[in-house]
């Protein structure tokens, strides 16, 4: 009897998912015996390049623990955490800083910028710290003309508004070329107008730079311009309806 040849498994293709932030049955708890707090209650979450998923809840939700196990600045008790296809829960501190600083942008809820620095000089920083600059391909300059801040490259912080900070820490996250961008309260300094043209800028540097996109929001006047909308609850991450 002869035995056919065995077909040869094909090749995989690379599933896009893989390239942004994949979350898989992440728990995380806080505190000790006497007291043990489900920051994190089996977490699924997949945001792709290109997406913009937005996270509502209430304070207390685990909202910021997610974007900590997320950016690997926390490990997770359980589960799996890959951002561009690389593992976030690898027990390496050091090796988690590398990851986070060639994959991750963090953009805080007033832009954080350090008080003594040009608007490009924060963007020049992380590439100093990286040495990313001739990988990454990105201008400081063309990076802030590119939300908008050309003609405001050298003033310091005090010398901006809230929204143009909001857009240098923007630009400042994504001139590393990262391929996760998490996102917390963007909003929550900005009056209406202002919060609108922010989320509006983050939706389209997702889409531009396929960027997966997770933003942590109390806003829920700027949701239309978000791809997908969780709600978390004690810990808990589900698809809103
Ligand atoms: P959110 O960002 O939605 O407000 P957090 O992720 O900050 O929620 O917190 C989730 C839960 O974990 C809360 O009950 C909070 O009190 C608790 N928590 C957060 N950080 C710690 C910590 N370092 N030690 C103990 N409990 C914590």
């Amino acid at each position: 009897m002869s035995s056919r040849p065995t077909p040869s498994a094909p090749t995989p293709a690379p599933r896009a998912d893989h390239l942004g932030l994949v979350m898989r049955g992440v728990h995380l708890r806080h505190g000790n015996d006497a007291e043990i707090v489900q920051a994190l209650d089996d977490v699924d979450l997949t945001v792709a390049p290109g997406e913009l998923a937005a996270i509502v809840g209430p304070s207390g939700a685990g909202k910021s623990s997610l974007l900590a196990v997320a950016g690997g600045l926390a490990r997770p008790d359980q589960g799996t955490v890959t951002v561009a296809g690389q593992d976030m829960t690898v027990p390496s501190r050091r090796t988690r800083t590398e990851l986070r600083r060639r994959h991750v942008g963090f953009v805080f809820q007033s832009g954080n910028l350090l008080p003594a620095l040009t608007a490009a000089d924060q963007l020049r920083l992380p590439l100093r710290l990286g040495g990313r600059r001739e990988r990454s391909g990105r201008d400081p300059l063309e990076m802030l003309a590119h939300v908008g801040m050309a003609d405001k490259a050298d003033r310091r912080p005090h010398q901006l508004s809230g929204g143009e900070r909001q857009r240098v820490g923007i630009a400042r996250a994504l001139v590393t070329g990262p391929s996760v961008l998490l996102v917390d309260e963007p909003t929550a300094a900005l009056d209406r107008a202002r919060s609108h043209d922010i989320v509006r800028l983050l939706a389209q540097e997702a889409r531009q730079r396929s960027v997966a996109v997770v933003m942590v929001t109390h806003d829920h006047d700027v949701l239309d311009y978000c791809d997908t909308i969780y709600e978390m609850v004690d810990g808990k991450l589900a698809v809103r309806d």
